[in-house]
Parts: structure tokens; C-alpha cells; sequence
């Protein structure tokens, strides 16, 4: 497929005037930080004014995961006298293509030039944001078809495969992929969407394609560190898998979790964040499964980070002893526009530190907001960065406005230490 380079979008995107610039998406200088702050910043979190002094962030490319081996020397405890290791992780809710959303990629490709279907527009304002954390993670919600379809919405999705290549570009590193739509193409849409997402260079986890596959678990090695990717659904909308085929996707049953876990250790993970589809949609309180299934996984020392979605709003960050999750961050880029709610995201950015040789924690947790802007041109908008820029137009600075008030409330509904919201 024919590639524009994203500075060919330039002028796609500056139609919308939402475009997240640097300074203005970046948090607090981490690397000053870590040495004069307590154990738990997250307690006593630091407003980050837009258009603070941005982080000065490693090169590119030390700062990627990559599917090798972590190298002895990532093994090693640090030194004495040297600043604790940390690493940024980044996730997202529902990426949910709802055929308006097709017809958004068709008129972007158009107007940039290629064949088909074009969604970086769409994302293009959380890429800054996205693509600078040392580790980026992704909910892919539905199967992917054929590069010219056909493709389907409600109930039964199968979505334009371009949609890899974007999430890559974006600065997606892994996505979760267990969902209640996992199946929705059968077996076929299972194995087309993985395949997809290698061609992309996409790591996944949550659906697999062989047994062997399935009993592998996602390793990442960010910056020398090995970090294990699960995903688990709840739900298959009543669709069952082929009798013989009880690996195609992760049931979510705390035995299997914990299980998944224990052999990502065994393999070598350092962290382990699982990603969980569950919850009751368009509620923001989370469930008692929920809340139950968070209290046991947390209780593993095998488990650091629970990662959720599939409510299509946004539900609370809690803390957990000393780890969090993150109930459900809303829909990340989807056309549902039946509420405000439904429109809200929350990008999760989570700072974990080394505590010990090989034992990280979260030390700072921050919630991003985000809300979909869905008239034409649909786009994903950065709500830090949009506030930030004067050339917003007041009804969306309003919009951005409301929804960062909205999502400020379901973050900290469960009343743990306060998470930062630029
Ligand atoms: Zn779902």
C-alpha cells in the first residue's frame, strides 16, 4: 500500500485547528523530577500547564519496544548513585470504525492523494502524545477485512485494514484485541486482523491463531525492559468459538489471567499490564465483576497494571494497594454520538519507576482527555493541546471544555489519589 509521508497531511489536518503541537502535549521534565519527589507522585500531583517546557525525551529510536530479546545487560540492577530506571506507558480505549468513520478515511484519502482509506487524519492529534511514551497500547475492538472490503458496522463489524498501518504511525506499539467482536468475522477475521497487524508491525495480544500462539505471552522489550502485553474479553456477544478453536480469544476468568501471567514472569516480563473488555456499557460506575475481578488480578505479584474498556464512556483510575486500574477509558476513536459521554475518551499515561532490581511501580498516573469531534471532518481532538491553541474554534474549545469537566468527575469517582488532568 502507498504510504503518504505524514507531512503530506499537513494540510488535511490543519483544517480542523486541533492539532496537538509538542510543547503543549508534553508532562513535567520526568528525568528532574525522579530525584526530588516522593515515592508516590501521584498522591500530590503536579499541574502541568499547557505550553510547559517540554520533556527532553531519548532519541527515537532507543525509546521504541522491539520484539528481540531483552539483552543481559537489561537485567542488571542499577548502580547505586544513579536515577531509577522509569518508563512512560500510554493506552487507550475503543478503537470502534462505525462506517461514518469509513467515509472519513475514503474523503482523507482523497484529499491526500491514495487509493482507499486514510484514518491518520483522524488520529493525527494524539500522535505527539501517543508516539512520545516509551510503550503505547491500543484496544483494536473489531476485525479487520480485506483491503476493499466488504465491510460491515453494528452488529457484526468487519473494518478497512488500513487501520493497522495508521495505529503504527500513530505511535502504537501493541494492541489488545480480546472483544466482544473478536469473532464477529468468525475464525477467518481473526486471523486476517493479526495478520494485518504484523504487516503493520504491530504487536497484539488477545486472539491468536494457533494453540502455540495462545500459549505464548506478549513480550515487549521497551528500552530493556520486558514488558508482557494480555488481553481478555468477557463477552463474545453469544457468538461461540469453534469447538476446536477454544484459543481464537482470551475468555476473561481470573484463573486464566493470573495463569498467563505467571508465564510471562517465567518468561523474563519485568511488568505485566493486563488489558481488560469488560464492564456494562454506557455506565461509568464500573460493575461489581469489575471491581471484584480488579481486587484479585491486583493481589498477584504477577500483575502490575489492568488496563480496561468496552463501556464506550469513561469510567474511574483506582488505586489498589499500591497499583492501579484503570476501569474504562471510553471510546478512543468511534462514531457514537447518542451522548456527550460516548464522545469522551482518556488517554492513560502511567509512569512506572524500578523499585527494585527487576520490581517496577507506577509512580505517577495521569489522565489525558480526549473527545471525537464528529462532523465532517471527523477527527480525534488532544483536548490539552486544543484548549492550548488560541485558533480553536469557541464552540469546540466549549465542547473540550465540557468533556474535560466530564472526565475529571468518572476519573476520580472512587475517590483514590488524585490523577492529573492537563
Ligand atoms: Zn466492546
Amino acid at each position: 500500500m502507498a504510504v503518504p509521508r505524514i507531512g503530506r497531511l499537513a494540510a488535511v489536518v490543519a483544517a480542523v485547528a486541533v492539532v496537538a503541537t509538542p510543547a503543549a502535549v508534553m508532562g513535567a521534565d520526568t528525568a528532574t523530577r525522579s530525584r526530588a519527589e516522593p515515592a508516590w507522585v501521584a498522591a500530590n500531583p503536579s499541574w502541568v500547564p499547557a505550553g510547559a517546557a517540554p520533556d527532553s525525551p531519548a532519541p527515537a529510536a532507543s525509546r521504541r519496544p522491539t520484539a528481540s530479546p531483552s539483552r543481559a545487560s537489561a537485567a542488571e540492577p542499577e548502580r547505586t548513585g544513579r536515577a531509577p530506571r522509569q518508563l512512560t506507558v500510554i493506552a487507550s480505549g475503543d478503537v470502534l470504525l462505525h462506517e461514518a468513520l469509513h467515509r472519513q478515511a475514503q474523503r482523507d484519502a482523497r484529499a491526500a492523494g491514495v487509493r482507499g482509506y486514510l484514518f491518520d487524519p483522524i488520529f493525527a492529534a494524539v500522535r505527539p502524545v501517543v508516539s512520545e511514551a516509551d510503550l503505547a497500547i491500543c484496544h483494536l475492538e473489531t476485525p479487520l477485512g480485506e483491503p476493499d472490503g466488504p465491510f460491515t458496522g453494528y452488529p457484526r463489524f468487519v473494518v478497512p485494514p488500513q487501520i493497522a498501518a495508521t495505529l503504527a504511525r500513530t505511535g502504537y506499539d501493541t494492541c489488545s484485541t480480546a472483544s466482544n467482536h473478536t469473532i464477529d468475522d468468525g475464525e477467518q477475521g481473526v486471523y486476517r486482523t493479526l495478520d494485518a497487524l504484523d504487516a503493520a508491525g504491530l504487536r497484539h495480544a488477545g486472539s491468536h491463531r494457533s494453540a502455540a500462539e495462545a500459549a505464548t505471552p506478549t513480550i515487549l522489550t521497551v528500552r530493556g525492559v520486558r514488558v508482557a502485553h494480555l488481553s481478555y474479553t468477557f463477552s463474545l456477544n453469544g457468538l461461540r468459538r469453534p469447538a476446536d478453536k477454544p484459543w481464537l480469544v482470551n475468555d476473561l476468568r481470573a484463573d486464566a489471567v493470573l495463569a498467563e501471567a505467571r508465564r510471562a514472569r517465567a518468561a523474563g516480563a519485568q511488568i505485566v499490564i493486563a488489558s481488560l473488555h469488560w464492564g456494562t456499557e454506557y455506565q461509568q460506575r464500573p460493575n461489581s465483576m469489575q471491581v471484584n475481578l480488579a481486587r484479585t488480578l491486583l493481589a498477584s505479584p504477577d500483575i502490575d497494571l489492568i488496563l480496561g474498556h468496552h463501556a464506550h464512556v469513561v469510567q474511574p483510575f483506582e488505586r489498589i494497594g499500591d497499583k492501579w486500574v484503570v476501569y474504562g477509558m471510553g471510546n478512543h476513536v468511534a462514531w457514537q454520538h447518542q451522548s456527550d459521554v460516548t464522545r469522551d475518551g482518556v488517554l492513560a499515561r502511567m509512569t512506572f519507576r524500578e523499585v527494585g532490581p527487576g520490581r517496577w511501580r507506577v509512580v505517577r498516573a495521569e489522565a489525558l482527555p480526549t473527545w471525537m469531534h464528529l462532523s465532517n471532518p471527523a477527527r480525534l481532538v488532544y483536548v490539552p493541546a486544543a484548549l492550548a491553541d488560541p485558533s480553536v474554534r469557541p464552540p469546540v474549545r466549549a465542547a473540550c471544555l465540557a468533556a474535560r469537566a466530564r472526565i475529571a468527575a468518572a476519573v476520580a469517582a472512587r475517590g483514590g489519589p488524585a490523577v492529573e488532568i492537563p
